[in-house]
């Protein structure tokens, strides 16, 4: 029961197989059973669950049902959700119970998903590995001894797992992509103000942008269509019409032109990767796809433009969280002034002061135009060599990460080595181009991602390439096949 996709779901409900509140008690079970030793839960909301579940039954059984009515999801715990407490995996959020769902939380209720509860992360979404969160890091399913990627690790490992078939996830650097190449998901980051970001707690407001994390492209297009579209209450959300991102999942890819950035196939990309990654792309050459060299001059310029930029606009966003109006109180302040400095220390971790103090750094007067600046004209640089690259290609292809899943407490004390791990996903949020990861093959018994990186707005045709791709191999069954209990 628990290996079915979200369309599996949905059918088996239609036909009267199952009801919303078996399926449902059947994750909840597995939760309880697995989830203590993979910690990709900070809260189960089993009884709202199972109240969810009873209504859409009924509504199912009044035939007044859509598609997902009755389906269980995780939600990543960057999601306000109201009266259930929205932690973003830091002490500071400990206590924090949302007065308001997120348009996400919204938009997935009001299409009849029911919410299993919300997903383990790095604190604040700062990190690749899962190891920065208050609760503890997450397992990946795959090897225990191994981290599961962030920061949406939690919502990876549950799909991964078995214990959601599906997810939401945010992705600010990397953050959906890479934790679904080491779980051997699925995962999509769509183009920026695709998804309205109302209610998911600030990271870097100019690069953080919510998609789904599944099973499959076919899955990831169904949940497309109930997360994206406008909301005016995120003045960056784009008033573009959504699409059905499930029409075009059928469609030849015969024509297509890949374009392969000869930056991402260097010594730096690991040999079993590459060569997965090679492979993956003669299937699409078998598919009628022709791949074509192409240059991005500026892709070193991406991660040090991003830990500029990402941080900066963390120290602002962070400024929030001052002990009170949200969330942790130091005890006994004497003062104002001790009462930020204390609750802020007390309620932070490592990583999370570490960004904040860069962040206010490269905002200071005096380095102001040496850093920030700089960094963003780099990221205009960055842009452009995109935009450059799609007048030639429609899909630009490579590795979504430069290993697999590494050992948990190995990169964790050299902040530097743990940022390498977004070379090849942080160019595509400075951009805020879409891109899709897909499992692509196993090296060492751990999953291997392929990123595919699209115009703008161009999520359909990723998800078209995903599609394909997994109906002719069976990479994405391979590796949950291993990884479910
Ligand atoms: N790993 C990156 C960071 O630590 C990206 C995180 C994210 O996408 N939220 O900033």
């Amino acid at each position: 029961m628990h290996s079915k996709t979200l369309a599996d779901i949905a059918r088996g409900l239609e036909n009267k197989e199952f009801s919303s509140v078996e399926i449902t008690e059947n994750y909840l079970q597995r939760i309880k059973q697995f989830d203590p030793e993979i910690n990709s839960f900070i809260t189960t909301t089993a009884d709202q669950a199972l109240a969810q579940a009873k209504q859409a039954d009924k509504k199912r059984a009044e035939n007044n049902a859509t598609l997902l009515s009755g389906v269980p999801i995780a939600h990543k715990d960057i999601f306000c959700t109201e009266g259930v407490k929205t932690s973003c995996a830091s002490k500071m959020l400990d206590n924090f119970i949302s007065p308001y769902n997120a348009t996400v939380i919204e938009k997935c209720e009001s299409a009849g998903l029911v919410m299993l509860g919300k997903t383990n992360m790095d604190e604040f979404a700062m990190g690749s590995s899962n190891e920065t969160s208050y609760y503890g890091p997450v397992k990946n399913p795959h090897n225990s001894n191994c981290v599961p990627g962030g920061s949406s690790g939690g919502s990876a490992a549950a799909v991964a797992a078995g214990l959601a078939p599906a997810a939401t996830g945010t992705d600010t650097g990397g953050s959906i992509r890479q934790p679904a190449a080491f779980c051997g998901i699925t995962g999509l980051k769509p183009t920026y103000g695709r998804i309205s970001r109302w209610g998911m707690i600030a990271f870097a407001s100019s690069l953080d942008q919510a998609g789904p994390m599944t099973q499959n492209a076919e899955d990831a297009a169904l949940l497309m269509n109930v997360m994206s579209g406008f909301d005016p209450k995120d003045s960056t959300s784009s008033e573009k019409p959504t699409e059905d991102y499930t029409a075009n999942l059928n469609a030849s890819l015969q024509g297509k032109k890949i374009g392969l950035p000869k930056q991402f196939f260097t010594q730096g990309l690991n040999a079993d990767i590459e060569q997965s990654v090679r492979d993956a792309l003669s299937v699409y050459e078998k598919l009628g796809a022709t791949l074509v060299e192409i240059d991005l001059p500026n892709a070193d310029l991406a991660t040090p433009a991003y830990y500029v930029i990402a941080p900066a606009e963390c120290s602002s966003n962070l400024s929030r969280f001052d002990g009170v109006r949200f969330g942790h109180r130091c005890e006994n302040p004497v003062d104002l002034e001790d009462l930020y400095k204390r609750s802020r220390a007390e309620g932070f971790g490592e990583e999370v002061k570490r960004r904040i103090l860069i962040g206010t750094y490269v905002l200071s007067a005096g380095f102001y135009d040496a850093y920030y600046l700089q960094a963003q004209k780099a990221r205009r640089l960055i842009k452009d060599d995109y935009l450059k690259a799609f007048e030639q290609v429609d899909i630009i292809a490579g590795p979504t990460t430069p290993s697999t899943a590494f050992a948990l407490n190995n990169q964790h004390k050299d902040p530097v080595t743990m940022y390498l791990n977004d070379i090849y996903t942080i160019a595509v949020n400075l951009a805020g181009l879409p891109a899709l990861s897909i499992p692509c093959g196993i090296s060492n018994d751990m999953p291997v991602g392929l990123q595919l990186i699209g115009n703008y707005f161009a999520e359909s045709e990723l998800l078209n390439a995903g599609h394909q791709f997994q109906q002719n191999t069976d990479w994405h069954k391979q590796a949950l096949a291993k990884s479910m209990r």
